[in-house]
């Protein structure tokens, strides 16, 4: 039977060491603020928003949230983002996605303040993943491989196969195991026999947006499972992997709901701190 990987207690052990740096950063002058630019009033995105400040205020930070009306014009946008840019006050900056149809998504995140990009989605940090040294991590990855670690599952070595290979998180993701060491494959849509691929892995990370994809049949005995999808099945919400049989052939294995998803906006957290850090107290050669 897997070990199960509990997200939120790894997601409470991080937030708890993020208060006591905060506190000690307050005491050096040092106030984090994180400010999320919000578009539009979706309400999974307003909620995901909400939680972002709230978590922020609650760790002892500064947040702000800018709304903006669904129809705002791009050029308006990029004139806030430049604001907060110029604000030195402000650490850490993100455009919560999704944006309306008639703003340039890529545009808008190019216009982030590369040193200020909280979520990693900026080219130029981007770029970085590829010498495996980004400022930060985007949220999601950030929050895969702080599960990896205060698990002790070791990295170096071990065959990872990534499913997805999307911007925010597949992609990343890869990026980061490689970074770590481990033999990296990435499996994708077009992948031809997935399975081939996915019973080899030590480390099998799922981020698909495809329910039950993962069976048991695909994961080899005693293999670490992070499952990232999030999909709503009957009003329940379900992984990417079929957790109730592959549980008793894995050898450790995140939950969803509880696995990935708390550690996501406590990863931002982390990334807010540590733009702060970089940002105030080094010279910039960290950077
Ligand atoms: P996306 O749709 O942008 O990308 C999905 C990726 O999966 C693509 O690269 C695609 O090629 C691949 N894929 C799709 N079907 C596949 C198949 N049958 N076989 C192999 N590969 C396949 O999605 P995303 O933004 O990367 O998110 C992926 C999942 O993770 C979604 O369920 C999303 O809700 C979830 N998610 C969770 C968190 C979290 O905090 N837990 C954060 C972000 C995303």
């Amino acid at each position: 039977m897997a070990r199960i990987l509990d997200g939120k207690a790894i997601a409470a052990a991080v937030k708890q060491d993020l208060a006591m740096e905060i506190a000690q950063l307050r005491e050096c002058g040092v106030q984090p603020k994180l400010v999320v630019v919000l578009v539009g009033d979706d309400a999974a995105s307003a909620s995901y928003v909400r939680s972002k400040e709230r978590l922020a205020r609650e760790l002892g930070m500064e947040a702000e949230v800018i709304r903006l009306a669904a129809d705002v014009s791009e050029v308006e946008l990029l004139r806030q983002i430049e604001l907060q840019n110029a604000d030195d006050a402000v650490d850490a900056l993100l455009v919560q996605l999704p944006l309306p149809d008639h703003i340039d998504t890529d545009r808008v995140l190019a216009a982030v303040d590369p040193n200020k990009d909280v979520d990693g989605f900026h080219p130029q940090n981007i770029g970085r993943y590829a010498m495996g040294s980004p400022l930060v991590w985007p949220c999601t990855t950030a929050g895969i491989l702080e599960i990896l670690v205060r698990s002790s599952v070791p990295l170096a070595g071990q065959t990872a196969v990534v499913v997805g290979r999307s911007r925010i998180v597949g992609w990343p993701t890869a990026q980061l195991l490689l970074a770590h060491n481990a033999t990296v494959v990435q499996c994708h849509s077009r992948t031809k026999d997935l399975t081939e691929f996915t019973r080899q892995a030590d480390i099998l990370v799922v981020a698909a947006g495809q329910a039950g994809l993962i069976g048991v049949d695909d994961v080899r005995e005693g293999a670490v499972v992070i499952d990232v999808g999030i999909n709503r099945v009957d009003g329940r919400l379900v992984g990417d992997v079929d957790f109730d049989s592959v549980v008793a052939k894995a050898g450790a294995i995140t939950p969803v709901p509880g696995g990935v998803g708390p550690l996501t906006v406590a990863m931002l957290m982390k990334n807010t701190v540590r733009l702060a850090r970089l940002r105030r107290l080094t010279k910039g050669d960290e950077r």
